[in-house]
């Protein structure tokens, strides 16, 4: 098993995203409140690129669902609030989550993707 994988809840052990809400493993925050973080991806994919999590450890957007489907609906005003002080609204953007392997996810501790500032192409890869 994935060392992240695992029950819903809070603080997950190995898990990288955890590691980032406690505060052991460095990240230039963009948002925080007291359900979610947002935070730079470490690898941009255009000049915006953040990530925003749930602070409670779900593994993924399914398991969210099961278990806190109200921190979802959060996530998107988040994102969508973002966009607007990123400079991000008149022209686009685009928020994204990679579900399981097949879905491209690489870790598994849920986040959507906020991307911005260039033409996105569609369909992704
Ligand atoms: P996924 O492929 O799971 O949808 O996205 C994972 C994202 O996390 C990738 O875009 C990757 O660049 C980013 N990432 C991986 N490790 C770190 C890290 O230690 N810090 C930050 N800020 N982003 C990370």
């Amino acid at each position: 098993m994935w060392p992240s994988e695992g029950q819903g809840g809070s603080c997950v052990a190995d898990c990288l995203f955890c590691g980032i809400v406690k505060g052991e493993i460095p990240s230039e925050k963009v948002y925080e409140d007291d359900r979610v973080l947002a935070f730079k991806d470490i690898n941009p994919v255009a000049p915006v690129h953040v990530l925003l999590i749930p602070k409670e450890h779900h593994s993924d957007v399914m398991e969210a669902a099961d278990r806190d489907p109200a921190v979802l609906g959060h996530l998107f005003t988040v994102a969508s609030k973002l966009a607007k002080e990123l400079g991000l609204s008149e022209k686009g953007f685009r928020v994204v989550n990679n579900c399981g392997k097949d879905g491209g996810q690489t870790v598994f501790h849920l986040h959507f993707h906020l991307i911005g500032g260039r033409q996105l192409t569609w369909p992704p890869g």
